[in-house]
């Protein structure tokens, strides 16, 4: 199955995905994850996007496109994927149509802004091993530490509230159409994030028959 998770910055699309993707034993490709590491390895293509990124603007297109087109071609992709952050744009979906990706599911995580704002706040983030937790939500067992790897917790930079609100903004305006173009094609299911992670767990895999 090929299934792309949309939805706003923070609205559990990495967390949901981990789920599937371990449940369906197929890859998670999320965009933010792979700039991130290349912002930390200092590749030119890190050096590139890191004001972007800070300030919760879009990386350019023919960029994330590049990233994408790299990653599908690798052989763990064969049997499926889970798309996590991408496409964020309308060419951004013009260009995974361009390729000859088959799209299945486009599962939506619906989650008003406000909700988003407080969230944020709370997430941590393994710099290490990537992991993600919540403060409340979902803690590491390990405290300030990553339950994985060990390693210390931090918090994204891109993850200051006033960022999150622009990248609220930025999703309103140049993601959230992609509502529409894949609504056309007949393949949006949407959940309502709830509370509780497991909650929004039992209905993505419903929505997604699995
Ligand atoms: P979140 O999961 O909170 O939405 P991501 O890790 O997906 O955050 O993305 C973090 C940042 O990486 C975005 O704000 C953007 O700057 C950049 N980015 C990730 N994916 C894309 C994409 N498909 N197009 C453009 N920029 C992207
Ligand atoms: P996205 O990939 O869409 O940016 P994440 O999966 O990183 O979102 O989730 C954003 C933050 O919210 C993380 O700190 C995560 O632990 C937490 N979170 C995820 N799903 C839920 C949920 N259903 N209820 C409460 N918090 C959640
Ligand atoms: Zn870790």
């Amino acid at each position: 199955m090929n299934i792309i998770f949309f939805g706003a910055p923070g609205a559990g699309k990495g967390t949901q995905a981990e789920i599937v993707s371990q449940k369906l034993n197929i890859p998670t490709i999320s965009t933010g994850a792979i700039i991130r590491a290349a912002i930390k390895a200092g590749t030119d293509m890190g050096k590139s996007a890191q004001s972007y990124i800070e300030k919760g603007n879009l990386v350019p297109d023919e960029v994330v496109i590049g990233i994408i087109k790299d990653r599908l071609g690798e052989d763990d992709c064969r049997k499926g994927f889970i798309l996590d952050g991408f496409p964020r744009t309308i060419p951004q979906a013009e260009a995974l149509d361009r390729m000859g990706i088959k799209i299945d599911v486009v599962l939506e995580l619906f989650v008003p802004d406000d909700e988003i704002v407080t969230r944020m706040s709370g997430r941590r983030v393994c710099p290490k091993c990537g992991a993600t937790y919540h403060t409340k939500f979902n803690p590491s067992t390990a405290g300030e530490n990553c339950d994985k790897c060990g390693d210390v917790l931090s918090i994204r930079k891109d993850d200051a509230p006033e960022v999150v609100k622009s990248r609220l903004v930025v999703y309103h305006n140049e993601t959230e159409p992609l509502k529409e173009y894949y609504g056309n094609k007949g393949l949006v299911r949407t959940v309502v994030g709830q509370e509780k992670l497991e909650d929004t767990t039992k209905l993505t895999l419903e929505a997604l028959g699995i």
